[in-house]
């Protein structure tokens, strides 16, 4: 089956690709078709994901999937959630990264839970009623500092403690066995196939 895939984040278009590695599908990323990135006016990780995959479908004519996906802090009464893109504005990982460290200064260890949230979604075409909705979370904690070169976005401030490692440090395979966004899409997969069988 070919499938329109609805980002343009580069991060995200590779996981997703070693994810999808294997399995029956043909993905071909939205950009191929030239398609601008939705207006992401929902007020939630999910109505976020079908808008994207809505907009993907209606302009390919493909079947889409789509992620909405970002990081909940804690401290931050779950700030930057579905901002997560764009939180210092539009100029990227790096100052992402920097305004969160400014806004938990002083925040002590302890208080600094977080955890990223991906729901995935799958549409057949950009009318379909009942879309595949899935979704993944991953625990951890910001810390003080970046750490590590790998990932993208704000791994280098998420901490992993059973890998004793930050997000940014781990292999792609070792991520993309417990992420949140390995989590959604193997659901979905699973959906999928239960669907086709
Ligand atoms: P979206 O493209 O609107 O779903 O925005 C997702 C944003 O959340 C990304 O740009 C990152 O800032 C953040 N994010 C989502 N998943 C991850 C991840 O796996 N690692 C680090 N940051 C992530």
């Amino acid at each position: 089956m070919k499938v329109v895939l609805a980002s343009n984040n580069k991060g995200k278009l590779r996981e997703l690709g070693e994810l999808l590695a294997g399995h029956d599908l043909e993905i071909v990323p939205q950009g191929e078709f030239d398609i601008p990135e939705a207006v992401e006016d929902g007020l939630s990780f999910v109505e976020n994901a079908l808008i994207k995959a809505r907009h993907a479908s209606r302009l390919s004519g493909l079947p889409a999937i789509a992620d909405d996906s970002g990081l909940e802090v804690d401290a931050l009464r779950g700030q930057p959630g579905i901002h997560s893109a764009r939180y210092a504005g539009e100029d990227g990982d790096a100052a992402n990264n920097r305004k969160l460290l400014e806004a938990l200064a002083g925040v002590p260890e302890a208080r600094r839970s977080a955890r990223f949230q991906c729901v995935m979604v799958f549409m057949r075409h950009a009318e379909d009623p009942t879309p595949l909705i899935c979704q993944g979370t991953w625990e951890g904690r910001i810390l003080e500092a970046p750490r590590g070169d790998n990932g993208f976005g704000y791994d280098p401030l998420f901490w992993v403690e059973s890998e004793q490692a930050s997000a940014a440090e781990l292999p792609a395979e070792v991520k993309n066995a417990q992420s949140h966004r390995g989590q959604a899409l193997r659901c979905l997969v699973e959906k999928l196939a239960v669907r086709d069988a």
